[in-house]
């Protein structure tokens, strides 16, 4: 019987001339390697049909299931600041999109499917390692609650593709709110096409936020709305101590969804400068400058809408201004609810930001592990503040700050144990440790995925500490070394 998938394709419905009609190269044997149940079940799939041979030729791009309309999306963007007028789908292509359980319009788009017309000098391919790494990745955040797309199953397409030495191949089939990117707005922008834009940002509005349609404003109020998202968040990415590596615009989602998972780690010690993509060279994207560089790219999104803002430029760009320089508060006010929990307090205060700082400033440069001093610091609350405590290489200015938190938690009178739990329930004990993330990589592309299993299983319950999974909670060894992260499509 014939795989069912219910498709309604609004992007190639709605939005001709904003992609190209496209179907995936021709694969030697399509294996399914991983696949993920519980996705396929949100999305109104029978896991059982779907994960099996002609389900892997499906979600490889080799067939076409009925009623997909594959296609490559068109898309310019800001590449470590550069401007490509011209980059779109060039290993991957967008099968179509299903209505989920809740509701909600996801794209189902398969990333490694073979050359389209915007791959310029690329092969379309992508290789197991990056694919395996990004279905991950993307399932550890979803478990930390961060807004991701995620990981339908990866497929070993069977052949070898080229890098700096012959890697097996793989597709990565991925779901996503939708691939509306920043580059996507730009793309027409950049052409002059007005038109084109308003389309496309009506299109966005309907999709995401439906109810901006009734505005007087609504272009105005679609700007703001993105900003709000992105200010979520990178202020969630900040507080687990994500590093995207890659912020380019056009890996950004209009959705707010962390979207292009490549080069990107977490940080282990508390470092604002922490670079780990090699391409990097200059930490553009380095941990720290990741709330002003996601303002940079709003930057970039409000001056495509310009035209749409006001007839008078001056105005359009007055209005504009303001809503991106609102970012700044937006994102400090988020990051601030984020820290506030993390740190176990109820209640908001006018003292909250220097609180915060202070211990930003007693961690830097003191080689504390970011996770752990979390997790560590709900005993603190119980009374025993030594597991926090040590972590420090000089723990001068921590002591100092403790009294401070201690001063002020106790002003609360909250329960210890019930505030304890509380900032258990926030801060992971288990997140994808790079050393942990390798070692699953390295086994796995040599076909034993039982590390790269156990991996996704402890991290898909990343606040509950379970015995047995001591070495997931610890830093790498080290003899480790400095992490370095590859582009590795
Ligand atoms: P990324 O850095 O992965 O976000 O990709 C940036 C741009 O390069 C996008 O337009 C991709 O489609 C394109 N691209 C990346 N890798 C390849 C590849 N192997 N073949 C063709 N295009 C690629
Ligand atoms: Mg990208």
């Amino acid at each position: 019987m014939a795989i069912q998938f219910n498709f309604d394709n609004s992007y190639a419905r709605e939005l001709e001339g904003f992609y190209v009609p496209w179907q995936g190269a021709e694969v030697p044997s399509p294996t399914i390697v991983r696949f993920n149940d519980a996705l396929a079940r949100q999305l109104k799939l029978d896991p059982c049909a779907l994960n099996s041979a002609e389900g892997a030729a499906i979600l490889a791009g080799l067939v076409i299931p009925e009623g997909a309309t594959p296609l490559a999306q068109a898309y310019a963007g800001h590449q470590f600041g550069n401007f490509s007028p011209q980059l779109g789908d060039g290993r991957a292509m967008l099968m179509g999109e299903l209505i989920d359980t809740r509701g909600e319009r996801r794209d189902i788009h398969l990333k490694g499917s073979g050359r389209t017309p915007f791959s310029r000098g690329g092969d379309g391919k992508a290789v197991l390692g990056p694919v395996l790494r990004e279905y991950l990745m993307g399932e550890a955040m979803y478990a930390l609650g961060i807004p991701t797309t995620r990981a339908l199953a990866a497929v070993a397409t069977g052949e070898t593709v080229r890098r700096e030495s012959l890697l097996p191949g793989a597709v990565l089939a991925r779901v996503a709110a939708s691939h509306l990117r920043v580059g996507t707005f730009q793309f027409f922008a950049a052409r002059g096409e007005t038109e084109k834009v308003r389309q496309l940002a009506d299109y966005a509005i309907a999709r995401h936020y439906p109810a901006l349609a009734q505005s007087a404003t609504p272009y105005l109020e679609f700007l703001r709305t993105v900003c709000q998202r992105q200010a979520v968040l990178l202020a969630q990415w900040m507080t687990v101590g994500f590093v995207h590596g890659v912020m380019n615009t056009d890996n950004m989602a209009i959705s707010g969804e962390t979207i292009d998972y490549g080069p990107c780690a977490f940080i282990d010690i508390y470092d604002r400068k922490a670079v780990f993509s090699s391409i990097d060279q200059y930490g553009r994207y380095a941990f720290g400058n990741q709330p002003a560089i996601a303002q940079w790219n709003l930057a970039r999104l409000a001056e495509t809408l310009l035209p749409l803002l006001d007839d008078n430029q001056e105005e359009a760009i007055r209005l504009a201004t303001t809503e991106i320089q609102a970012f700044a508060d937006e994102y400090t006010g988020f990051w601030l609810d984020e820290m506030r929990a993390k740190l176990g307090l109820a209640t908001p205060s006018v003292h909250d930001l220097h609180l915060v700082n202070a211990l930003y400033e007693a961690m830097d440069g003191q080689q504390v592990d970011f996770t752990q001093f979390f997790r560590n610091l709900s005993q603190a609350a119980l009374g025993d503040a030594e597991p926090a405590r040590r972590l420090f290489a000089d723990d001068t200015k921590f002591v100092t700050w403790l009294t401070e938190w201690q001063t002020r938690i106790e002003t609360e009178g909250i329960l210890p144990t019930v505030r304890a739990q509380a900032m258990n329930g926030v801060n992971p004990i288990y997140i994808p440790r790079n050393h942990k993330v390798e070692e699953a990589l390295q086994r796995a592309i040599t076909g034993d995925l039982t590390k790269f299993e156990k991996l996704l299983a402890v991290l898909a319950n990343p606040f509950e500490e379970r015995p047995g999974l001591e070495e997931y909670a610890q830093p790498a060894p080290a003899e480790f070394g400095p992490y370095t992260t590859f582009c590795g499509t």
